[in-house]
């Protein structure tokens, strides 16, 4: 019998040692993205990107850093990518513009920063830490957020460093198509100027650091030919992204819904309240938001390193590393 106990005991722990401890989860968007509409050069290069920005978080974490520098980090790189929706790359308004919005949590005081609408910052999300860092307030927007970046000396640039062919190409597209529309505008209906361009691909990062402390942040340019200021979920906390002492949520999609559905606080309070693991925390909400008639995905990491990336569009860029350097990264569903 005490054999037996012993041996139990000795595979428990191995088991333990053998599951591993994420650190660093990331997305780069959902959305219709499909392997048949995709190039193998196009495929590499989301694949570097997305392993460039893991490591450079890993980097942060490895060496001690706060898990705010290891997002930050990860999500700059995508920022500066033209890949993703996000910094340069960013989709355009139905005005010709590129308008960014960005948000930050950390999960160890609850702490927050958020930019929107903004023209003329190239990394929203150092802006968004700055929010949280350095003023009183936790969302800024347009050209007060713009004032703020520049008096905390944060790189400003001029709004045509945004300008990439491909977006302005889908704007053109969409407009095209907008102008054949009849479709009645309401809140379950997604405006036929969106459905052709679905690849989102806004970014996003959840991190723990050595001493166990989660952030999140997201970062996007919104959809393709939004108008009159709208302004998506990511940089609204507790819809695009949340985070506590327990998880970080990022998220990815179309905002309307994730904003509705208090996405990534939803997650949070489906742990706190009704102790459901992360699994089927993350899995509800996006169920929840399919119902309703929305799509995307999510990104979450808890605090003992599991993760969970739930998403119902055809694909969502995603990747994670462990404790260890290992890296994973998938595309599709
Ligand atoms: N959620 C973003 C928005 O609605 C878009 C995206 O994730 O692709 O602005």
């Amino acid at each position: 019998m005490k054999k037996l106990l012993l041996a139990s005991i000795v595979t428990f722990s191995l088991m333990i040692t053998a599951q591993k401890k994420y650190v660093l989860v990331i997305h780069g968007g959902a959305g219709t993205i499909l392997k048949s509409s995709m190039t193998a050069e196009k495929e590499s290069a989301y694949q570097t990107k997305l392993t460039e920005a893991l490591k450079a978080g890993y980097a942060e974490i490895q060496k001690g850093n706060t898990s705010i520098d290891a997002v930050a980090a990860s999500i700059m790189i995508m920022e500066d990518s033209p890949l993703f929706n996000a910094g340069k790359g960013a989709v355009f308004t139905a005005d010709g513009k590129n308008e960014l919005d960005a948000s930050i949590m950390y999960g160890k005081d609850k702490s927050a920063g958020a930019i929107a609408g903004v023209h003329t910052i190239k990394n929203p999300i150092k802006t968004a830490i700055a929010v949280m860092q350095k003023s009183e307030h936790v969302m800024l927007s347009g050209v007060g957020a713009e004032q703020f970046a520049k008096e905390q000396n944060l790189e400003i640039v001029e709004p045509s460093y945004f300008w990439t062919k491909e977006r302005w190409d889908g704007l053109q597209k969409l407009k095209q198509k907008a102008l054949n529309t009849t479709k009645k505008v309401s809140q379950n209906t997604l405006p036929e100027s969106y459905e052709i361009d679905q690849k989102f691909g806004t970014v996003g990062a959840v991190a723990l650091d050595k001493s166990g402390n989660i952030t999140a942040g997201t970062s996007t340019g919104g959809m393709t030919n939004k108008k009159y200021g709208r302004i998506g979920d990511a940089p609204i906390i507790g819809a695009g992204t949340y985070a506590n002492s327990q998880v970080g949520i990022s998220a990815t999609g179309w905002g309307e819904y994730f904003i509705r559905a208090t996405a990534a606080r939803t997650i949070a309070a489906k742990m706190e309240y009704q102790n459901k693991d992360m699994k089927t925390a993350t899995q509800e909400t996006i169920d929840e938001i399919e119902k309703m008639g929305g799509d995307g995905g999510l990104i979450a990491l808890d605090k003992d390193g599991n993760i969970a990336m739930p998403f119902n569009t055809a694909g969502m860029y995603r990747g994670a590393i462990t404790d260890q350097g290992e890296i994973f990264i998938e595309i599709y569903k």
